[in-house]
């Protein structure tokens, strides 16, 4: 339905839980919230456990999931991983992709994500060959997110160069337009849907040169839109930058109109003081993707004095490690335990904010993230009956759900108002493992 009457065992209102919350949801969006209700109305759809705001997913590349156990045999480093990820790129059509997608999101909506930013830039056919529809392979991904229910918003991906001054390699030539403009006549043709929107993205200053940055900056002006970028993840990429124009790589996106709040800076792991000083100043997003950074040996970003420095921080899986929203909340909180050796950087609230409300605004989706009236009804319920989640008392939900709680313990999953995921199973594909492990193997065959 997306419309009716939800009514929410526990919900997370923002600062505190509540007991009893009645949700009114008409053409999608919530039209009243009503506390103090200990039974549910006739006829109300029940969500037992605890209902926070759909998780929104930040910063994700689907076909990365394809790579899960197999990249943990032997040592390397981010760039060995990378090669490993690109045979896989090589393989994949977009009928293939389109497979691996819907069940890479089906298994996002079951850990009760209901929105994922999607940056993506495999673009083209082997060898750089353009298909008969440019954007086939974006499409795909549009398709795959509704077959899964899920919103999106497609970060469509300039990359260029393979560094500095360097053509792209033969790998890479599936990523490129050619140039900024080519890739801003690309990305005009897409449409935005009731489930999607289209934003853009810059690889990372590797991969777009310098004149290119403001073409970008300048297509995400026009329409609004939001931009990511991949920042400072490597001390490797500071390196080259500052080889190539003297200036740290945030600096250089400073001095081409990048930075403000529609951006949203992608691991921003190895920072100056003055990078930070420039993020947080002009607004810029800070998207952490913790699991992902411990898996590829990347470092501990500095969160804390971004968030400090006015910078909103979001969440993303990234390459798909794991999928757990509330994994990458806490492993922000406890990287910081152990590199401050002090706890209580973040209360479980901002956690939980970072992967519901300051997730969607940087996705695009302002509306989304809250219970409140106005807002998208996206919902995502967590059990307080599992092993995991037993014991605390309810009110402590947010803790309980942030330090203890995993992606198995969802157990339901609204998006728009239509009941995705309902007593912990897909309700539009009906075996998300099964659809993973065929896409997974298709791949390899
Ligand atoms: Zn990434």
């Amino acid at each position: 339905m997306t419309e009716g009457t939800y009514w929410l065992e526990h919900a997370w209102l923002g600062d505190y839980v509540e007991p009893g919350v009645t949700v009114e949801v008409a053409d999608g969006r919530i039209t009243a919230v009503r506390t103090g209700t200990d039974a549910p109305p006739p006829g109300a759809e029940i969500l037992r456990g605890l209902t926070l705001p759909g998780l929104a997913n930040a910063h994700s590349h689907a076909f990365h999931r394809a790579l899960r156990g197999t990249v943990q045999v032997g040592s390397g480093t981010f760039w060995t991983w990378r090669e490993v990820m690109y045979s896989v790129a090589d393989r994949l059509t977009p009928e293939t992709y389109h497979a691996l997608a819907r069940a890479v999101y089906a298994e996002m909506a079951l850990a009760g994500i209901t929105c994922v930013g999607e940056f993506h830039y495999l673009h083209h056919d082997r060898g750089g060959t353009r298909y008969a529809d440019p954007n086939a392979m974006g499409e795909a991904l549009i398709e795959a997110a509704a077959e899964a229910g899920i919103r999106i918003t497609l970060l469509d991906t300039a990359y260029l160069s393979s560094g500095f001054g360097e053509p792209p390699t033969a790998h890479q030539l599936r990523f490129s337009d050619g140039s900024a403009e080519a890739w801003a006549e690309r990305c005009s043709v897409l449409k935005e849907r009731d489930h999607a929107r289209i934003g853009a993205a810059i690889h990372s200053v590797r991969a777009v040169p310098a004149e290119g940055l403001a073409t970008v900056a300048r297509w995400v002006e026009e329409r609004r839109a939001p931009l990511h970028v991949h920042l400072s993840e490597q001390t490797a990429e500071n390196d080259a930058c500052l080889a190539a124009h003297g200036v740290t790589p945030t600096r250089l996106l400073a001095d081409h109109g990048v930075l403000g709040p529609r951006t949203t800076g992608v691991h921003n792991t190895h920072l100056t003081e003055e990078d930070i000083r420039l993020l947080g100043g002009s607004g810029t997003g800070t998207c952490m993707c913790p699991t992902t950074e411990r898996d590829l040996a990347d470092g501990i970003g500095p969160a804390v004095a971004l968030q400090r420095a006015g910078s909103p921080l979001s969440l993303g899986s990234d390459s798909h490690a794991v999928i757990d929203l509330l994994e990458e909340a806490r492993a922000m909180e406890l990287d910081e335990r152990l590199r401050t050796r002090t706890r209580g950087h973040w209360t479980a609230a901002a956690l939980l904010r970072a992967a519901t409300e300051d997730g969607h605004a940087a996705l695009g989706w302002p509306e989304a993230g809250a219970i409140e009236p106005g807002r998208a009804a996206d919902l995502t319920t967590l059990a307080l009956d599992s092993v995991r989640t037993a014991g605390p008392p309810p009110r402590l939900g947010a803790e309980t759900a942030v330090f203890a709680a995993s992606a198995a313990d969802v157990r339901h999953t609204v998006v728009g108002g239509r009941h995705v995921v309902r007593d912990g199973a897909h309700a539009l594909v009906p075996d998300v493992p099964r659809a993973l492990a065929d896409a997974i193997a298709a791949l390899s065959g």
